[in-house]
């Protein structure tokens, strides 16, 4: 009798296993690290075998810690990271490192891409916004600028294709992380021959594509000991873990709006059928051909608070430490004693550039908006709003594309403070719900891993699985304070295109 289902997400930082029971409780967990190498400028890479090793001994080490026997596990299910390259050569051997969403080295191509070949007919195409991350920019890159490598490339592969490749020995790659590379048509749901074109790729270097649901079976029986399955435990190939999180949080139906603010940050909704915008603000990517996730990637969350932390206010995060508080903790009650709105002082966070809504890597930050009554207080509060008006910037491009939204999940390590999620209500005009699930990706995996073996009739089981801790009502003098600012946030970054510009050409020119 199969009681146990397994969520693997294939991350950046780590490999992390969840043991569900098939009603979506956590029994156990297990994850793996491996670092980023980061040698060169824009450089960020792991090594595929070193990724290989992990899923194997997160598997192992979950099941494990389950106490669970192979006849007791009903299904492994894949999330993985977006946006990764490999390149391997006739023997299935690498010739890189598995080049990571983070890695920044195709910039200039993907700028080329924008500016000479037509990038938003592409985009428009593929749902992958024209940016460094993306495979379509890296194979540019790698064409141009390491010939060597791409003219003794067989095959091009994401992380999850190697690893399944290893398991199985089976190349495929499901339309999610497909649809995340910048080279599949999502209308045709095949690969895009103008953009494979345009990278000097052919189709056969690129794995066959599978639906999400795809199940592989036929673990080689060493392997399937060492995991703890059996031969024949069925292996879905799942999705990426952007539109796995949303499912893993119950924001699936119309007009829900998962926000989540990590290290970064982002905003994502389903809909039925494949959208690009216009002007190119959001992606769209495959959960299953019938859902589908738009939405935008910032590159300014909560390492905006971790800025403001170790270098604007790091006499009183020291203190907190000293006192046994939590810097961030102490950080938000001094954020608490100032109004919303910060008496009128903005701040802009774009300290790493930005991607949704703006995609431009020239932009930076300011303080805009300070007189002599602010104080260091209204700076920590302006930086958390900042970060949150910046993410609502991206809700007209969503819908523009889907309607009107109703309902938020916040999710992400920012979701602690209570503070930071009532602003978020109150800057959005929305009830914000802190969905109860850990490990989204993982649970959105395994849902979706019982719905491709027909476990269950419909994803929406899911809100079964999902509880809801906190709850946030917009307060209205808030909203009508936000109201007033929000325009103005949203102008400056429009006016200063030039000046942005100029400025980060300046600071490249220091280092
Ligand atoms: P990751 O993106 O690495 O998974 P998390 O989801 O844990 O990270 O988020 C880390 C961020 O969450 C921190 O940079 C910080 O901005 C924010 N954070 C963590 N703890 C708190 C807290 N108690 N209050 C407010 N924000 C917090």
């Amino acid at each position: 009798m199969s009681t146990f289902m397994l969520g693997v997400d294939i991350g950046t930082t780590s490999t992390k296993t969840v043991v569900f029971a098939l009603d979506g409780r956590v029994l156990a967990q297990h994850a793996v690290e491996y670092p980023l190498l980061c040698t060169a400028p824009g450089m960020a890479e792991q090594d595929p075998l070193q990724i290989y090793a992990a899923v194997l001994e997160s598997i192992a080490s979950a099941v494990r810690a389950a106490n669970a026997t192979p006849a007791q596990i009903a299904l492994v299910s894949f999330s993985a990271a977006m946006h990764s390259l490999i390149a391997l050569d006739s023997d299935n051997q690498p010739l890189t490192n598995s080049i990571t969403w983070a890695d920044n080295r195709a910039s200039v191509w993907a700028g080329r891409i924008r500016d000479e070949f037509d990038g938003q007919a592409i985009y428009a195409r593929t749902g992958t916004p024209i940016h460094p991350m993306s495979p379509l920019c890296k194979l540019m890159w790698l064409r141009h600028e390491h010939a060597a490598i791409f003219a003794r490339t067989a095959r091009f592969v994401g992380v999850k294709e190697y690893v399944f490749f290893r398991l199985f020995g089976r190349w495929l790659v499901d339309h999610s992380i497909a649809s995340a590379t910048g080279l599949l048509n999502l209308q045709q749901l095949q690969w895009d021959r103008a953009a494979l074109a345009l990278v000097g790729v052919d189709a056969t270097q690129l794995s066959p594509l599978v639906p999400t649901t795809e199940v592989v079976q036929g673990l080689d029986a060493t392997l399937a000991a060492q995991l703890g399955l059996r031969s024949d435990t069925p292996f879905v190939v799942g999705a990426n873990d952007g539109v796995l999180s949303n499912l893993g949080v119950n924001a699936i139906a119309p007009g829900q709006v998962a926000v989540t603010i990590g290290t970064s940050g982002a905003m994502r909704s389903v809909i039925d059928r494949p959208v690009t915008d216009p002007s190119g603000r959001t992606f769209c990517y495959a959960l299953t051909q019938q859902h589908w996730v738009i939405g935008g990637p910032v590159n300014n969350g909560g390492n905006i608070f971790r800025w403001v932390r170790d270098e604007l206010a790091t006499a009183e995060a020291q203190a907190a430490r000293e006192a046994g508080i939590d810097p961030y903790e102490a950080l938000t009650q001094i954020a608490e004693r100032i109004t919303p709105g910060a008496e009128g002082l903005l701040f802009h966070p774009y300290l790493a550039g930005e991607r949704a809504p703006l995609w431009n890597a020239d932009l930076r930050g300011s303080f805009f908006g300070l007189a002599l009554h602010h104080r260091k207080e209204h700076m920590i509060r302006a930086a958390l709003e900042g970060v949150i008006f910046n993410l609502y910037s991206i809700l007209p491009a969503v819908e523009d594309l889907i309607g009107p939204t109703t309902r938020m999940m916040a999710t992400g390590g920012f979701a602690r403070s209570a503070l930071w999620r009532q602003m978020m209500a109150d800057i959005f005009n929305r009830e914000v719900e802190v969905p109860q699930s850990v490990e989204s990706s993982c649970l959105g995996a395994a849902v979706l891993g019982l719905y491709a073996l027909r476990m269950v009739p419909s994803l929406a089981v899911i809100a079964d699985m999902v509880g809801s801790t906190n709850r946030h009502v917009p307060i209205a003098e808030n909203v009508a304070v936000y109201e007033r600012l929000r325009p103005i946030f949203m102008a400056i970054p429009h006016k200063l295109t030039q000046q942005y510009q100029a400025l980060a050409a300046f600071q490249r020119s220091q280092h």
